[in-house]
């Protein structure tokens, strides 16, 4: 499978998943743009996938489906998602182009928030949406820190090798903050290095794999002595669990300037 990241809007990624004689799975196209420029080289889309209501990750889908009428769009139970897909929820499955696609529901950035793990041979693929950033979550919106800690901690249950395609270009920004959270954490330098030389080439810094954000990624490390140490230097108080280690983590970063 070939894995590709279109660049979209300011800082988006439509992602796509294709097969040798280019047939792709779509996610999450805020706009169409990318998506028929690259069928122009061959791309021919078989299925959309939706990770949440965002207008960013969803606005391009009609004028696909006027392009493509009847390509299948998987997605959230949502109302505020204006037109007919196919609703998907936690521990639904589906079969795409020989993958198996697995939903998980990941509440937090927004409620209606899934994401898709996809197989093969092996292989694996999570699009994730805004719940997880290589080096960063997605703010909380709508969810409750107790509800994105359980979902990042699903996420960061699935395989090593997994690759982490997230919505967003915000390794670098995400990066500074990693930064200051843990100082010497040396996988998070070297993750921050070969973050800025792709981007100084101009390629994505995206998909990184689980085991890199579950050593780099500080909402994923809320369990460890480090993180817990920083919030509490920055807070002024000690919390008492994972998830006001990750409530604090998260006030802390909305607040943070680089
Ligand atoms: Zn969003
Ligand atoms: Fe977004």
């Amino acid at each position: 499978m070939h894995l590709q990241a279109l660049p979209s809007r300011q800082d988006n990624y439509i992602w796509t998943l294709s097969d040798d004689a280019g047939n792709a799975i779509i996610v999450d196209p805020g706009e169409s743009a990318p998506v028929l420029d690259a069928a122009r080289s061959g791309l021919k889309p078989v299925a959309i996938l939706l990770t949440h209501h965002h207008h960013d990750h969803i606005d391009g889908t009609a004028a696909l489906l006027a392009q493509w009428p009847g390509l299948p769009v998987h997605g959230p139970e949502d109302a505020r998602i204006p037109f007919a897909l196919d609703p998907l929820g936690d521990g639904d499955r589906l079969e795409l182009l020989g993958t198996s696609v697995h939903v998980l529901s990941v509440p937090g950035h927004t409620l209606s928030h899934i994401a898709f793990h996809l197989t093969r041979d092996g292989d694996g693929w999570l699009f994730c949406g805004d719940t997880l950033f290589s080096l960063g979550c997605g703010r909380l919106f709508e969810g409750t820190p107790d509800q994105m800690h359980a979902s990042l901690m699903r996420l960061a249950a699935l395989p090593d090798d997994t690759a982490v395609c997230c919505g967003h270009e915000y390794t670098l920004s995400n990066a500074a903050f990693a930064r200051a959270v843990e100082p010497d954490n040396a996988a998070l330098r070297d993750r921050t290095e070969e973050a800025k030389a792709m981007r100084q080439s101009g390629q994505p810094s995206v998909p990184s794999t689980l085991a890199e954000e579950r050593r780099c990624n500080p909402f994923l490390r809320c369990g460890t002595a480090g993180v817990k140490a920083a919030v509490e230097a920055w807070s002024g108080t000690a919390p008492r669990s994972d998830i006001e280690t990750l409530a604090a983590l998260r006030r802390w970063k909305d607040g943070f300037v680089a």
